[in-house]
């Protein structure tokens, strides 16, 4: 038989070829490929086949004392007759795509993908093959981006707007990935940051691949208004600095009313915009698509308008850990 490896859809992952693989199952399997460290994505599997980066930061989140494989960016791996390699998805620090090839046969799983990359992670590469199967967390035309650097710099502008009339910015942004890009730019336009211990917990793991964060530190007791303040959604109400807090929330949906007491949202995202999903799906042009997550149904529904043979998985994954609606 030849063709890319078969997969079977339930709401707990993606499995390979009878079990021979898991992608991104949420319990514990015999092999699970992780393809990055956000908890909607991780389990404690027997092995772990991952990047050297997720499998860091998964011991330092719920992976202490598993079993891994770690692979860098496209080094292949032979997983039975499967060859496993992994490329960059560009949605956090060591987030990897799945690409699955036998006999000739090529599937790739995106998990979490932002094809341009962030300031923290490189772009996507993006193959060819047969089978794709890809999330569409923002799979809307509605959910537009404006450009990634227009949004740094107004979040720049903001935070020294505030600083100089001596109140203290807050950026409200999820501990792993979004909370370091947003250090990154704010650390590039000279902004000095103080970052939540959840979030400066995380950084310690970048740091030691490299990314450094000048002109911050650990956010210790109250902030001070010399900083701008970088916490995550729920640790919000820890932050008492002196003098008047300008909170900002910084998320790929956009709309402020899913941010209550949150004065500007920047719109920025980890994950693909509507556009940058049909890129995608050109960009690999496959046989047939897998939609997993998101607004599956509604962007199926467009690529098949478009000619692709695409088909939404339902019941497959529950909410993300970062870009939720309403908890962003
Ligand atoms: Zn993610």
């Amino acid at each position: 038989m030849t063709g890319a490896p078969s997969v079977r859809f339930d709401a707990t992952g993606i499995e390979v070829e009878n079990g021979l693989l898991w992608l991104d199952a949420r319990t514990r399997r015999r092999l699970g490929l992780v393809t990055h460290a956000h908890l909607d994505h991780v389990a404690r599997h027997e092995t772990v086949l991952s990047t050297p980066e997720t499998a860091e930061l998964m011991r330092r989140r719920r992976g202490a004392g598993l079993k891994y494989i770690e692979r860098r960016y496209g080094e292949r791996t032979l997983v039975g007759d499967v060859a496993v390699t992994l490329l960059p998805a560009g949605h956090i620090l060591g987030s990897a795509m799945a690409l699955l090839e036998r006999h000739g046969g090529r599937l790739l799983y995106t998990g979490d993908v932002r094809p341009e990359g962030g300031l923290t992670c490189p772009p996507a590469e993006l193959p060819r093959a047969d089978v794709l199967i890809m999330e569409a967390t923002f799979g809307r035309p509605e959910h537009r981006f404006p450009p990634a650097e227009e949004v740094r710099e107004e979040m720049a502008r903001f935070a020294r707007e505030a600083l100089g009339l001596g109140a203290t910015p807050v950026f409200l942004a999820y501990a792993l990935g979004k909370a370091q890009e947003v250090m990154t730019a704010l650390g590039r336009a000279g902004i000095p940051v103080a970052a939540h211990p959840s979030v400066w917990a995380m950084c310690d793991v970048y740091r030691r691949f490299g990314l450094v964060f000048p002109g911050s530190r650990r956010l210790a007791g109250r902030g001070r208004p010399d900083a701008a303040v970088v916490v995550p959604p729920q640790s919000r109400r820890e932050i008492r600095a002196p003098g008047e807090l300008r909170v900002a929330a910084v998320t790929g949906w956009g709309d402020r009313a899913l941010c209550p007491g949150v004065e500007r949202v920047f719109r920025l995202s980890d994950h693909a915009d509507y556009d940058a999903l049909l890129r995608l799906a050109r960009a690999v042009a496959p046989k047939r698509i897998h939609v997993v997550h998101g607004y599956a149904q509604e962007f199926a529904a467009d690529l098949c308008a478009l000619g692709f043979d695409a088909h939404a998985v339902e019941g497959h994954r529950g909410p993300d850990e970062d870009e939720r609606p309403g908890q962003f």
